[in-house]
């Protein structure tokens, strides 16, 4: 057994404090209502293609079916993926994933959905830090919508540089060749992409796109926060 079977007592996404959900006095599932007001949700209006409150994508043509996330990454909120992706406070994934998960049942028909497969970490950094934060994400994921967890479909297979640093060609050529997924395991399925942030989605169009290559079917991506 170990952290993939816990599911952690509901705490505050903001404050961490514990008493957030149900049966406890003025809050909202995982987050109690002094921080309620620091949270920007991504409301009904997401463009689905490019996961932005207000589109940014133009109808560009991503290689994914469609891209949302519950949160706008304001400060609030951002400290919270601190937390969780430099802190190996997961109990902050499993408040992520509910309401992701809130959001796929609002906007996606899950049951034509085969596999949750999180964005993968090469294993230089995986075994640096010890874990990736999508796939501790992604496997909450799964236990909330019962839908499988597969992360041997997709693989990192070259390192690189953090994506923040670089700006539109080459954030993308950065990115070239780095993933690699399984023809055997990805052939056919409607695939949910799960990832932490969504900023350019060139992380997850390049990884879409290499799972349309091994002959995946619908690719939807969905992660915690995105930028505006
Ligand atoms: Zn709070
Ligand atoms: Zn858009």
């Amino acid at each position: 057994m170990g952290f993939l079977d816990i599911f952690y007592p509901k705490r505050c996404l903001v404050c961490g404090k514990p008493g957030a959900g149900s049966g406890s006095v003025g809050t909202i599932e995982y987050i109690c209502l002094k921080c309620v007001d620091k949270v920007e949700f991504v409301g009904d209006d997401i463009c689905t293609k490019c996961a932005k409150p207000e589109c940014r994508c133009r109808k560009r043509n991503f290689y994914f079916d469609c891209a949302i996330a519950p949160f706008v990454y304001t400060g609030a909120i951002s400290d919270s993926v601190v937390r969780l992706k430099e802190y190996s406070d997961f109990s902050t994934a499993q408040g992520f994933a509910h309401y992701m998960a809130v959001m796929l049942k609002k906007l996606v028909d899950t049951s034509e959905i085969d596999v949750i497969v999180p964005v993968p970490a090469h294993i230089s950094r995986k075994s640096k830090k010890g874990y990736n934060q999508s796939e501790i994400i992604a496997r909450y994921l799964s236990k909330l919508t019962g839908i499988p967890f597969d992360k041997k479909i997709l693989k990192k297979i070259k390192p690189t540089m953090p994506q923040r640093n670089l700006n539109g060609e080459a954030r993308r050529h950065n990115l070239t060749g780095s993933f690699a997924a399984s023809e055997k395991a990805a052939r056919g399925k409607n695939i949910i992409l799960a990832d932490d942030v969504i900023t350019t989605g060139e992380t997850l169009n390049c990884c879409a796109q290499e799972l349309k290559r091994a002959g995946a079917g619908r690719i939807y991506c969905i992660a915690a926060v995105t930028t505006k």
